[in-house]
């Protein structure tokens, strides 16, 4: 079976620095956590695409044309909140989707949201929304807001490392448990080949040898030279007496 695909989407980027506050930017944020995720995912049967891993601006109709040329079979875009509130949370589309987009949202948001809640963080709930990376994009796909950029306290979350780290193994958990992928096991070391019974090689002169070895014969004689009745009868007379001894 192929291996599955997601495409990680790290919101904004280049020109665009998306939400800015507390001397942090957006566009970093996401990339961040996008590469912690890959990283991360990539100890799974997964194959993980980036829309951007640097610092490239990306309009939202490449970012979706992206996933669907890819054929991913999830997407997530990343994102950081703004405009004064607090807490984590998620988006669907908000128009016709399937079930199972719903079903893995809500799974990827509860696992996000357990560890969020952990530091104490308001969870906003699972939402819809007419954006266009989950309008356009043809697979199931998420999007998530992380924390307020402008809000001290939820700031102060995005710049602590350790808990970067714990949000980027909450998202890759979710991601593991939604797409079903299991843990690559290392490769098994390479078991030593049994030896091969040599290939029996012909050897004229060497069964010669064996005779004279064995005391049948005395002389080494050329392997194609004739042998005459006389010392034939003697080779056989010599395998008989040294049988009966
Ligand atoms: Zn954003």
């Amino acid at each position: 079976m192929a291996k599955k695909i997601i495409v990680l989407d790290p919101g904004h980027g280049g020109k665009d620095p998306g939400a800015v506050g507390n001397d942090l930017l957006e566009k970093e944020i996401t990339l961040m956590i996008a590469r912690k995720v890959a990283k991360r995912l990539g100890n799974y049967d997964v194959t993980v695409r980036l829309t951007r891993d640097d610092d490239t601006f990306l309009s939202l109709d490449a970012r979706a044309a992206f996933a669907n040329n890819v054929k991913a079979d999830y997407y997530l875009s990343i994102h950081v909140n703004a405009g004064g509130g607090t807490g984590f949370e998620s988006f669907i589309y908000n128009g016709p989707v399937n079930s199972v987009t719903g079903n893995l949202r809500t799974a990827l948001h509860q696992t996000i949201a357990t560890f969020v809640k952990s530091y104490g963080i308001v969870d906003r709930g699972e939402k819809k929304a007419n954006f266009a990376v989950l309008r356009q994009t043809n697979m199931p796909a998420c999007l998530i807001e992380m924390l307020f950029i402008d809000t001290a306290k939820d700031a102060a979350f995005l710049k602590d490392d350790e808990f970067m780290r714990g949000m980027s193994d909450a998202i890759t958990a979710g991601l593991v448990q939604i797409l079903n992928v299991e843990a690559v096991t290392p490769a098994p070391q390479p078991t030593p080949e049994p030896p091969q019974p040599s290939t029996p090689v012909w050897n004229p002169q060497g069964e010669i040898q064996k005779l004279i070895d064995a005391g049948i014969i005395f002389n080494n004689h050329p392997a194609d030279a004739p042998v005459t009745w006389g010392e034939f009868a003697a080779v056989i007379n010599r395998i008989l007496n040294s049988n009966k001894q």
